[in-house]
């Protein structure tokens, strides 16, 4: 990058806030899979939406190639520079700022670079619940969670990213600034701009700010763990509670036993609900169960639920949490599972979704398939099954070798692709399309799709300056 034009960028935020030193720079390229580390000349730390807008009107007039950057914690490359070592980073960090709270509306406007967790936390102290919860919401912020969609635990009663917002503040390629901050539900006039920039994954423009929904808090909870024998009577044990609970069913959990035994492998203090450890079921489901009124609504639901799974022989065996200490255990076992499953050395990872009702045919065909294509590997299958999401990573097989394993990614990946959508379900359920699954959007998209998508990518960024090289 030419001296002038870095020092055009840095008068806009400051030299402190214009980063170039390699030490600086370090932690904004190193990224959780390790696999999309990139190269950049500058890290920008702006602090405003005019110091976003003003950034992109010189990158727009100077064809600089911009790649936002939120908590840096995405899964597949959305938020790293390629390796030319041109493309300038802009991180929302410093946008972190809640703009206002609305408790008689049940809204929160957010900046973009508000950490997800503060966003929970400045609910709770209104009474309020901010429902997206995931793995990563010490570190990742509310703009990542909107330019990726993102999912987690809580979508089934209360819907992803694109669900909780109401409206959104985006500064555009060109540099001006659309104010979608809608906070009115009934507002007909015309096309929703604001749901093009969710799930965008930083390809249309910056995000800088969102009105965000919250609900009342729950006041009472129950929280169980089942064991049965295959995900047909996981499917069977959802119906029934979806239909006792309705919308306080909070989450449901699919958990193969081998993902089990990698979390209680990793992390000796987790303890099994069960007395056989992992071993003492084939598949678990974890069933969270909210009230607002009190704990002994929510257990006296659990409790019907589980008392008429078990008289229709659904269910093997179930252990409710009996405080809130167990309950957060409970969830522990679940969440851990992702870091922990690397005890199986080398992985093929997939975040798939196909509609809820196919998932035991999805599982058993897909289990079939893949054990053909490799012998001895080791699935490792769990998810939010009440989305319809699940996390199907296949481990190599003891003793292979890692570099073979993996060799065969492309091919079992686009397998297992292919399949869920023959289900009519979704190659990336939750993560995006980033780096990682470019070729599977333009080979599984219908033309007409892919063909919108460039159109609409093309009106709002002719010069292509918008984090090139991800999704389209
Ligand atoms: C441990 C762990 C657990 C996870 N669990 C889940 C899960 O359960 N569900 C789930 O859906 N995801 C999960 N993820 C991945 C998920 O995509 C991210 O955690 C999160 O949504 C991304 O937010 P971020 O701020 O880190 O965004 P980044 O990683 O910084 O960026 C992600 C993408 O959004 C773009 N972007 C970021 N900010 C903006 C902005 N303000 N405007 C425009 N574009 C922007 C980037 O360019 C990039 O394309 C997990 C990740 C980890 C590491």
């Amino acid at each position: 990058m030419l001296p002038e034009l870095r020092e055009k960028f840095a008068q806009i935020v400051g030299e402190a806030n214009a980063l170039s030193a390699p030490d600086m720079i370090e932690s904004y390229l190193t990224e959780p899979r390790e696999l999309f580390g990139g190269l950049t000349p500058l890290v920008l730390r702006p602090a405003t939406r005019e110091e976003v807008a003003a950034i992109m009107k010189l990158a727009n007039e100077t064809g600089t190639a911009i790649v936002p950057q939120g908590g840096n914690t995405g899964l597949v490359g959305g938020q790293q520079p390629d390796r030319s070592g041109t493309q300038v980073i802009v991180s929302l960090s410093r946008l972190n700022k809640i703009r206002n709270i609305d408790i008689s509306a049940n809204q929160i406007t957010v900046e973009a670079g508000v950490i997800l967790q503060n966003v929970q936390q400045a609910a709770e102290e209104v009474e309020r619940l901010f429902p997206l919860s995931l793995g990563a919401e010490g570190s990742c912020q509310i703009g990542g969670n909107l330019s990726t969609n993102a999912g987690g635990t809580g979508v089934i009663a209360y819907g992803n990213a694109r669900e909780l917002c109401m409206g959104l503040e985006v500064v555009l390629p060109d540099g001006r600034i659309l104010d979608d901050l809608r906070t009115v539900k009934k507002d007909n006039t015309g096309y929703n701009l604001t749901n093009l920039f969710i799930g965008a994954e930083g390809t249309l423009g910056i995000i800088t700010a969102a009105v965000m929904k919250l609900f009342p808090r729950p006041r009472g909870k129950a929280v169980a763990y089942v064991g049965l024998k295959t995900p047909a009577e996981a499917l069977k044990l959802f119906t029934l509670a979806q239909d006792k609970a309705g919308s306080m069913l909070t989450g449901f959990e699919l958990i193969a036993s081998l993902a089990m035994a990698a979390t209680l492998i990793h992390n000796s203090q987790i303890r099994s609900p069960f007395d056989g450890g992992a071993s003492a079921h084939e598949w678990f489901v974890l069933l969270d169960i909210s009230s607002t009124r009190s704990d002994e609504e929510a257990r006296n639901l659990m409790e019907e639920i589980l008392g008429q799974a078990w008289e229709e022989e659904i269910i093997d065996d179930a252990v409710l949490a009996a405080n809130r200490g167990q309950e957060k255990d409970f969830w522990t076992l679940r969440e851990q599972i992702s870091p922990a499953q690397k005890i199986y050395g080398a992985e093929i990872k997939q975040d798939i979704s196909v509609p809820i009702p196919s998932i035991p045919d999805f599982i058993r065909e897909a289990n079939a398939d893949v054990e053909k294509m490799l012998p001895g590997c080791r699935i490792v299958c769990f998810g939010h099954m009440g989305d319809g999401n699940l996390h199907y990573d296949i481990a190599q097989a003891e003793g292979d070798d890692s570099q073979e394993f993996l060799s065969h990614w492309k091919e079992v990946s686009h397998h297992v692709h292919a399949l869920s959508m023959r289900y009519r379900g979704s190659f990336s359920a939750e993560h995006g399309v980033g780096q990682l699954k470019r070729e599977d959007l333009v080979y599984f998209k219908s033309p007409v799709a892919v063909d919108l998508m460039r159109s609409f990518k093309r009106l709002l960024d002719p010069k292509g300056i918008m984090n090139p090289g991800k999704m389209l």
